[in-house]
């Protein structure tokens, strides 16, 4: 067989404004570039610890037990379920979404007991509905559920459905995909036992890695396990060999400079300060959301459960969600997601994540959008979303 004639692959220049991967930005780019050392090397080593210290940072933790596990997002969400869930256990899983239903498979094929609680798509989780599942089934042994719902652009309140969860005696499961680094995640003030999330949404690296971070609870509950876990990757016990800097023995080979990418975007994640970060996330969202008004848009999501970082706008009447898509895509370069599910065609999900939320994102993207829909006959006023859009920044620069 002769060698195929296949040259470099050059990707093509696009604004990544869908539910993740965000933009990644240059400085983290440039980091993965640099010179590959080996993952045991006492550089590395230092370089993993200060990665421990800037995630504990990002999740507001002092959990010594926080890492970026190897693997995507799904692959934390997994590592949380496989090491805390025995067979028997009974698990309520609070679902309003994609990832919520993902997270009641991973009970099943963990051999929990599941106990779903749902709630419509859009909707955010309700609390009452999980206080009186709790109330049904007080030998619960953990509650899960998403803190940013990406398939809706909806965020539930973290806080409260943790501290319902410790009124009776579970732990927490809490997915933070989409959330960390975007909107107020307190890990160690809200009681958080177990949380995940991924390299490539808010904190704008490419994808492939997950952080986690475990509390004393939740450690305590792997040590009691009566059986082993069943995954031999995934176990925290063999894991920690690696991640620990008293041991650091072979477990894996680490995705060496994926690291040093993560490395790179949490640095600059504490050089602007998770405030900051977050209130950029809100004004970005507050002009995107201007300028969607302007066109005469809507959002799928109530206001007090919107999420600045993913933004499902609802399709009108007379326009084709694909030919959206493909036109933003074609002519425009710029990727938006589409809507999943029983969501599928009349939705688009606009993300403003990390590196990805700026002004002038937002102001090229709803150029672009409204493009796009007068091609399809839609009316629009000429410049009107983007003046929108500037109005909005400007007040909240004066603010
Ligand atoms: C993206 C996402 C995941 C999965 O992450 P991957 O990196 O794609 O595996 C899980 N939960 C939520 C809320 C997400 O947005």
């Amino acid at each position: 067989m002769s060698a195929p004639r296949i040259q470099s692959f050059q990707p093509p220049t696009r604004i990544l404004l869908g539910p993740g991967p965000s933009d990644v930005h240059q400085r983290v780019l440039d980091a993965m570039a640099r010179t590959t050392v080996g993952h045991l090397d006492p550089s590395f080593g230092e370089m993993m610890e200060e990665m421990k210290t800037l995630l504990r940072y990002a999740y507001q933790t002092e959990n010594a037990l926080t890492f970026p596990v190897s693997a995507p997002g799904s692959v934390g969400m997994e590592s949380c379920f496989v090491n805390l869930v025995e067979p028997g256990d009974k698990v309520i899983v609070c679902s309003n979404g994609v990832f919520g239903r993902r997270m009641a498979e991973n009970v099943k094929r963990t051999r929990g007991e599941l106990v779903l609680v749902e709630d419509a798509w859009g909707k955010a989780v309700d609390p009452q509905k999980l206080e009186d599942a709790l109330k049904a089934n007080p030998d619960t042994k953990i509650v899960a559920f998403v803190h940013a719902e990406t398939s809706t652009g909806v965020e539930s309140d973290a806080k409260l459905l943790t501290e319902i969860a410790h009124r009776y005696g579970a732990l927490v499961i809490c997915d933070a995909v989409t959330s960390l680094g975007c909107i107020p995640l307190m890990v160690d003030a809200w009681g958080i036992d177990a949380i995940y999330s991924g390299s490539q949404k808010g904190l704008s690296c490419t994808p492939g890695l997950s952080p986690v971070s475990f509390g004393e609870r939740a450690i305590a509950k792997l040590k009691q396990r009566a059986t082993p876990v069943q995954s031999w990757f995934m176990d925290l016990n063999l894991v920690l060999g690696y991640w620990s800097e008293a041991k650091r023995t072979y477990h894996h080979t680490a995705p060496i400079n994926a690291l040093y990418g993560l490395h790179e975007s949490l640095v600059m994640l504490a050089e602007e300060g998770l405030e900051s970060s977050w209130a950029r996330h809100r004004r970005n969202h507050l002009a995107l959301l201007a300028g969607l008004e302007a066109l005469g848009l809507e959002l799928l999501v109530e206001e007090k459960s919107r999420l600045p970082q993913l933004n499902a706008v609802v399709v009108p009447q007379g326009i084709s969600e694909p030919q959206v898509r493909a036109d933003m895509l074609n002519l425009h370069g710029i990727e938006i997601g589409t809507g999943l599910g029983d969501l599928a065609g009349k939705i688009f999900r606009i993300g403003l994540m990390g590196n990805s939320s700026t002004p002038e994102n937002v102001k090229i993207c709803l150029t672009a959008l409204e493009s796009v829909l007068a091609a399809q006959g839609r009316k629009v006023d000429a410049g009107a979303a983007v003046q929108a859009a500037e109005r909005l920044l400007a007040e909240e620069a004066g603010a």
